[in-house]
């Protein structure tokens, strides 16, 4: 397969994963292009346009500058962009509404690593006030609130997770909410309890230990719950949400 039908096809499984695990349609996911001098974009929306396939990307230059591609246009393209202005490390940036992460954010909590699950987060995930990616200066916002971490939550809105690989950034939206739920949960029980850092210390020596699986694929780059939720898409099955 062509690298740009192989990220189509890893845009579509992202999509559906993300379609299902959300409840909502709202958002896109997007990835640096193999040459890494533009990103495409796919939104989480399928097209109106029943002629139109399913998979439309659009493509953009670093700067926002549409190059190709058919479907509408999201209006919050800096949400994208700024993130891969100030990262290069960053290979894929998702935007999207997880409306229990919002709930939580709305009631003045933050998402904090509280399971193995949830570790990516570090100390917490970072909170911005209301901003929407139409406009430059609130993506320039958000890359900068969003700093060095792989999620960021704005307040009243969403969220936007990054990536070194398109693979990540959507496990991180799927654990971005699902932390979100299990505190919206526990948090009525009592005092939460983060991980440690000792133990987020620790763990990582675990992840380091089977950094690669018997295809070679660096498994914090593809994890482990990508291809389990792949193979089920691929199969068009569904499963249980938290
Ligand atoms: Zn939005």
């Amino acid at each position: 397969m062509r690298a740009v039908d192989e990220l189509k096809d890893k845009m579509s499984t992202a999509v559906s994963i993300l379609r299902w695990e959300l409840a909502n349609m709202w958002g896109h996911v997007s990835a640096k292009s193999p040459d890494g001098n533009s990103f495409v974009l796919m939104h989480l929306r399928p097209p109106e346009d029943p002629d139109m396939p399913s998979d439309e990307v659009l493509e953009y230059d670093l700067n926002g500058n549409l190059i190709s591609g058919r479907r509408d246009q999201p209006e919050e393209i800096f949400f994208y962009v700024y993130p891969y202005k100030a990262r290069k490390d960053v290979g894929a940036v998702i935007h999207c509404h997880p409306e229990m992460a919002i709930a939580l954010t709305a009631a003045g909590r933050k998402i904090l690593p509280i399971h193995l699950g949830s570790r990516n987060f570090a100390r917490a995930v970072p909170v911005a006030p209301w901003l929407y990616g139409l406009w430059r200066e609130d993506g320039e916002e958000a890359a900068k609130r969003l700093g060095r971490n792989c999620a960021l939550m704005i307040q009243g809105h969403g969220a936007i997770v990054t990536g070194e690989t398109l693979e990540q950034a959507c496990i991180n939206m799927v654990k971005l909410e699902r932390t979100a739920k299990m505190i919206l949960l526990a948090g009525r029980l009592g005092k939460l309890r983060p991980l440690s850092s000792g133990v987020m210390k620790r763990f990582r020596e675990v992840g380091r230990r089977r950094s690669t699986n018997t295809t070679g694929q660096s498994q914090s780059l593809v994890p482990l719950e990508w291809r389990y939720y792949e193979s089920l898409v691929k199969k068009g099955q569904r499963w249980s949400r938290l």
